[in-house]
């Protein structure tokens, strides 16, 4: 059904090779749209709520989680291994280079590989102009589409660290704690994807499961270049299981906030600023404004306006004729999302009404809405607290204002839990540090997930 939704003609049989050269067959397209679609909420009723599922979960299942005994040690070096490859968002050789080595790692876990198309990012510059940059390629794996029931498994590889900052290796803070960069924030959890996956594979439940992993070069600016392949691929799963970090606190996320970043390119009329100073039309004098008026729309503790960054202006004997506004907005649910959207519109609407020889243009959208916890959601999360309280820990839960691909799932329709990944803190700094015993600890609680969702 992929050729249907125009995600690629051609499915390749994916084969390790240890030079780490793919070898790519095309085998016959399989890959189906999930019932979901038809029948949604039953369907997934019946993966969250059939009678194994319910409270079943013996010590049978437990028992396979005895593949992960021992295995800390090599997690951690390959944390290490990953974190001291640089793959900054824009580092295109250091994304390729970590692709690689997660190909080698997934491939003999067997499956199909398929052609991510991935889309050019569109920025707005500071001369007003758009352009096109190129992002990195994904990873898009899948094993028995034809089983009964379908999950997919995602998270990112790149990191917010380029090649220009200073942060760019492990460092062992002591015996429970690693810094470095993109430790949790997610190569740790691309790890814990890998290892609860290793380890569900070695189980003869894996049968009644097929799952797709999905791991994209672009998650920390967004997802500008796969978000349209994460709503394709979200009707062909009844549910997801994502690996950013969970809170500083250990709690996983229940509900996150969405976001969209806009850019209002202001166009005035230059003169000089002596002569005829009356003739020009002050771009950066409007924007000042309209800035301004932006930071007011700042009511509502649920939904914030941040004015980030502003640009232009050059001599100061000219009257500046060109002058950039970029803000980040965060919402909790939809109807506060339309709310901004019409605001603003009204706000460009009456700048460029009220006055001559200004106008403003507006880029940019909500590229991820908010995640709203729903009723399917909500099972899956009692699911995850009843194999949580099998091994003997207490999940629990809290909301979140930043946005993950899980919102994207989620705004498709696919209920999904997005920080099952490891514990730490202060992601996005130098200071990132990934508490190591929660690897493995990870590693057992999601592979006891899909156990649990593979048991008859
Ligand atoms: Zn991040």
């Amino acid at each position: 059904m992929f050729a249907e939704l125009g995600v690629t003609k051609q499915r390749f049989e994916f084969k390790f090779n240890p030079k780490l050269q793919l070898k790519l067959t095309p085998v016959p397209l399989t890959l189906k749209k999930s019932p979901r679609t038809n029948a949604k909420l039953g369907i997934v009723d019946s993966i969250l709520n059939k009678p194994s599922f319910k409270m079943n979960l013996e010590n049978e299942l437990l028992n396979h989680l005895s593949w992960l005994d021992g295995r800390d040690d090599e997690m951690l070096s390959l944390v290490e291994g990953l974190c001291n490859q640089n793959s900054g968002t824009y580092n295109l050789q250091g994304i390729e280079a970590v692709r690689q080595r997660l190909l080698a790692e997934f491939g003999p876990l067997g499956g199909n590989q398929h052609d991510v198309p991935v889309a050019l990012q569109e920025t707005v510059n500071d001369q007003g102009s758009v352009v096109q940059t190129p992002l990195g390629p994904a990873i898009h794996l899948s094993k028995r589409p034809d089983a009964g029931h379908q999950v997919i498994l995602c998270i990112h590889m790149d990191t917010v660290y380029g090649l220009d900052h200073p942060f760019q290796k492990c460092r062992r803070i002591d015996e429970h704690h690693l810094n470095g960069p993109g430790v949790i924030d997610a190569k740790g959890g691309l790890v814990v994807m890998l290892y609860a996956l290793r380890c569900f594979e070695a189980s003869p439940l894996a049968q009644n499961l097929g799952w797709q992993v999905f791991i994209n070069p672009d998650e920390e600016i967004g997802s500008p270049g796969t978000g349209d392949y994460i709503e394709k691929i979200a009707s062909t799963a009844e549910l997801a299981l994502l690996f950013e970090p969970s809170l500083p606190s250990g709690e996983l996320v229940s509900w996150r906030k969405g976001t969209g970043s806009f850019s209002f390119v202001v166009y005035g009329r230059a003169a000089h600023s002596g002569r005829e100073f009356a003739k020009g039309r002050n771009a950066i004098a409007a924007l000042s404004r309209l800035m301004v008026a932006i930071d007011e729309l700042n009511r509502d503790p649920e939904v914030t306006y941040n004015v980030g960054r502003i640009s232009g202006g050059g001599p100061l004997n000219i009257v500046p004729d060109l002058a950039i506004g970029r803000v980040n907005i965060r919402v909790r649910t939809l109807a506060q999302q339309a709310l901004v959207e019409q605001e603003l519109q009204q706000l460009v609407d009456d700048f460029n009404s009220r006055w001559d020889g200004i106008k403003i243009e507006t880029h940019g959208h909500f590229t991820s809405p908010p995640k709203i916890v729903c009723d399917e959601t909500e099972r899956l999360m009692k699911r995850i607290e009843a194999c949580g309280n099998l091994l003997g820990e207490s999940i629990k839960w809290q909301g979140s204002g930043g946005a993950s691909d899980g919102n994207k799932f989620s705004a498709a329709g696919l209920p999904n839990i997005d920080s099952l990944g490891p514990e730490g803190g202060e992601i996005h700094s130098s200071n990132e540090f990934l508490f190591i015993p929660s690897l493995i600890r990870k590693a057992r609680l999601v592979a006891l997930i899909l156990l649990s969702l593979a048991k008859k």
